[in-house]
């Protein structure tokens, strides 16, 4: 998910929303909402869809204030519903609170049996919403926001982003192993005044010319009001940055680490070609996630860099089923290969992961159709072998192609001449951080937060 927030009582707060949520669109396609804080009154408006198509001008007038936040969803606890859309709104003693989360809690479980016995009643089925049921109970019961957000979130385990609004103040936070992103960032107003804002990635800082600040900790709750900005910490923290987000699912332009993802995704193709170099005629990436990687392949290895599939940038959701004829002929809605490009030619084509394997079959045989010679495959991460339960879908540990199969039998499986993975070491050094301070289980099975047994078993093998 994508989550965003600011505080300026001199800017349209909604439409800075808007943009923000428009430039983080990638984390979460499912719905979008933004709510805003009036003084007292709260006003929210959430849809099912894209954010472009849930906002026009007329809504985001009927959400005046000086407070926004907004979130953009995809889906993992909790099912694809309106009624699941964020922001969630809770009613406390000190007013409304409006919570967006990226991330996914692990122990829901005891979360709401823990926040039944106090009481409490949940409207939807989602983790995030009982992060905000559970800070309502401690307002409820006395405490001010700050305190009120961190008993809350001693109760929780797992992965989570949050931006919070309140009639008062802005808060952000991030788990104490700061799995998912989340920048700070300021604007300076016609006034003069200094204002934050908050966002998943720093992409969505610079569709509204905010500039970047740092990173909100792992461990770090930040609360922005009219006085400005105090920040506050609770217990043990311990780093550990979901690395997927660097190689694929955060936008190449968003600064992780002082360095656009762009260039961190160039070095994994870099360490690729070292790693599992093949002569070829062309280097291709699979567009968009496996250009960057594609590119630093072609300069590390000397092979010429082409591009062989051209993406249809409008292809989304349609609920239109294709011919018998279209599926017989396999589908060529999202990629289309340029066969004067292709024919005769040795191609290398890199991605950034191969998560169940059906993509890469179907590239492939369109690549060979199209007259390559040879189709060697390379990917700019370890095999996925783990189902994530920190927030990106990665499906059951079944439906992962690399969880019951070796590279040789994916290789038959995708039809290539040859297949390799980027090393785990690669992939990590790359960063050139500290290894441990990322999350790899995805890749090798060892998860940083406990995963309780029931959530193990519905999606382990
Ligand atoms: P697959 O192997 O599942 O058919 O697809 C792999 C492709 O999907 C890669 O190009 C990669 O960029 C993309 N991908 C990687 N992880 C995810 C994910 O969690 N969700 C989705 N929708 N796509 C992903
Ligand atoms: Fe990221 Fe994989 Fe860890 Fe999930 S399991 S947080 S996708 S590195
Ligand atoms: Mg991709």
């Amino acid at each position: 998910c994508g989550v965003f927030g600011v505080y300026a009582p001199e800017e349209e707060v909604a439409k800075l929303a808007y943009f923000g949520l428009y430039a983080l669109q990638h984390r979460g396609q499912e719905s979008a909402g933004i709510a805003t804080f009036e003084g007292e009154t709260i006003h929210c408006y959430k849809n099912m869809g894209l954010v472009a198509q849930i906002f026009k001008e007329d809504i985001l007038k009927t959400l005046p204030g000086t407070i926004a936040v907004g979130h953009t969803r995809y889906s993992t606890t909790g099912s694809s519903l309106r009624a699941n859309a964020q922001p969630a709104v809770v009613e406390t003693s000190l007013g409304a609170l409006a919570l967006a989360h990226n991330g996914n809690l692990v122990n829901t479980l005891e979360l709401r049996q823990t926040l039944e016995k106090r009481g409490c009643d949940f409207e939807t089925t989602t983790d995030s919403e009982m992060i905000a049921v559970a800070i309502a109970q401690e307002i409820n019961s006395g405490q001010d926001w700050i305190e009120a957000a961190i008993n809350a979130f001693r109760l929780c385990s797992g992965a989570y982003s949050l931006v919070i609004g309140t009639p008062v103040g802005l808060m952000g936070a991030r788990d104490p192993n700061g799995i998912r992103p989340l920048v700070l960032g300021e604007i300076e107003t016609d006034a003069g005044n200094t204002r934050y804002v908050l966002a998943s990635e720093t992409c969505g800082l610079d569709i509204i010319s905010a500039t970047y600040i740092r990173d909100i900790e792992p461990g770090e709750l930040v609360w922005i009001t009219e006085d400005g900005i105090t920040s506050h910490f609770w217990g043990k923290s311990e780093r550990k940055l979901c690395i997927f987000e660097m190689i694929y699912f955060a936008r190449p332009d968003s600064i992780m680490h002082d360095e656009s993802l762009y260039t961190y995704r160039i070095r994994l193709g870099e360490q690729l070609a070292r790693e599992s170099y093949v002569e070829a005629d062309l280097v291709m990436g699979v567009p968009d996630s496996g250009i960057p990687a594609a590119i630093g392949f072609s300069e590390e290895s000397g092979i010429r860099y082409g591009e062989g599939l051209i993406k249809n940038r409008y292809v989304g959701r349609t609920f239109i089923q294709p011919t018998q004829h279209m599926r017989e002929h396999g589908i060529r809605m999202k990629l289309n290969p340029l066969k004067d490009v292709l024919n005769g030619k040795r191609v290398i084509i890199v991605d950034d992961s191969i998560v169940r394997g059906t993509t890469s079959r179907k590239i492939v045989r369109a690549l060979r159709e199209a007259g390559a010679t040879e189709v060697h495959m390379r990917i700019s991460s370890p095999p996925v072998t783990h189902p994530c339960f920190y927030g990106i879908d990665t499906d059951n540990q079944s439906q992962l192609i690399a969880a019951t199969k070796s590279v040789e039998e994916i290789r038959q499986q995708i039809e290539v001449d040859s297949l390799a993975y980027l090393s785990w070491r690669g992939m990590l050094e790359a960063t050139g951080k500290d290894p441990n301070s990322f999350c790899s289980a995805c890749f090798n099975g060892d998860y940083p937060i406990t995963i309780p047994n029931n959530l193990k078993g519905a999606k382990l093998i």
